[in-house]
């Protein structure tokens, strides 16, 4: 009998593994398809300056929705595009189009693209950067790439030779999801980041007793000034969150309580404003999200 429950958990599992396995193929063709009939879209997230409130800049996130799907995260969609090889033409994509809609913004808004360690470790990348800048006649200080610590596993002969040639460019470098992978701060001697983005697993909690999240955003900020690195926090969804995110130091915010991610039209209306930011909701209940 227990061999049998073995045998058949083995079915169960290896059906699982096949039913999921279909399922990534179909969405790669479908990803493939939309691709080819250019139906992602960047969507728009501003970043605030603390010391302002002004928006700085804007994240750019990929969207997609898919034609029976509906929306599909991107991150199920981008993991699809780094197993089958497709992140490179869609990377590009994203960072012409970013530097396209980049073009029609005022000359101090600034755009953060996120680029992925597949992408990261191409050789091509330098030449993709300088000429998405080149074509769309921005200045390459306006542009942020967003980097993960999971570069760092690579080649370190590689990953120097990257970073130097991006910064002799001149787009800014900035390492996103700080302290969820394998965070070292032997990279941080010699990297060079303009900015570390502090995940949102640490601004989440942050506000409930005891929570040690709050001591780790403030080490952060602190070694990050000491670099002269700027630092945001992303997810900031409430009041609460902003307060504290300010006490610890955090030069930029990124979250729901400013705005969630916009469409161009709806981010190019919200610069065309007088570019300060408002914090939503109520001031001392919690944010819904
Ligand atoms: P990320 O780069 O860390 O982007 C920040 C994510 O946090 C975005 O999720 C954003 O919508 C979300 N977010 C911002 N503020 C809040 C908040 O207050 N509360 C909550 N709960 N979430 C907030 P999104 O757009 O779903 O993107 C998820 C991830 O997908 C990104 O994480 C990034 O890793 C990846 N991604 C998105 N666009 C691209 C792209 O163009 N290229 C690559 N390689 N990856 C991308
Ligand atoms: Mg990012
Ligand atoms: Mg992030
Ligand atoms: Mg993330």
């Amino acid at each position: 009998a227990a061999k049998d429950g073995g045998r058949g958990r083995f079915h169960v599992y290896s059906e699982d593994l096949h039913a999921e396995a279909e399922a990534k193929a179909k969405l790669e063709e479908d990803l493939r398809d939309a691709v080819a009939k250019e139906e992602l879209e960047l969507h728009y997230q501003p970043i605030v300056a603390l010391a302002t409130s002004k928006i700085s800049g804007f994240e750019a996130l990929l969207r997609w929705q898919h034609p029976e799907k509906g929306w599909i995260s991107p991150e199920r969609f981008v993991a699809v595009a780094e197993d089958s090889g497709l992140i490179q033409q869609i990377g590009e994509w994203a960072l012409r189009r970013a530097c396209q809609d980049l073009a029609q913004w005022p000359h101090q808004v600034c755009v953060a693209v996120n680029v992925s360690p597949l992408q990261f470790a191409n050789t091509a990348l330098p030449r993709i950067v300088a000429s998405a800048i080149s074509d769309a006649g921005v200045s390459a200080g306006r542009l942020e790439l967003e980097i993960t610590e999971s570069v760092f596993l690579g080649d370190d002969k590689g990953t120097d030779a990257m970073f130097a040639e991006l910064k002799r460019i001149g787009v800014r470098l900035a390492l996103d999801d700080f302290g969820t992978g394998y965070s070292s701060l032997g990279y941080l001697r010699t990297a060079p980041f303009d900015k570390i983005k502090i995940d949102q697993s640490f601004v989440r909690g942050m506000t409930e007793e005891g929570s040690r999240n709050g001591a780790i955003i403030s080490s952060i900020t602190s070694l990050a000034n000491a670099l002269g690195m700027h630092t945001t926090a992303e997810g900031v969804e409430n009041h609460d969150e902003l307060d504290l995110i300010r006490a610890h130091g955090c030069s930029h915010v990124q979250g729901y309580i400013y705005d969630r991610p916009l469409t161009f039209e709806a981010a190019s209306a919200r610069v065309a404003g007088n570019l300060f930011a408002e914090p939503k909701g109520p001031k001392s209940a919690r944010a819904t999200r």
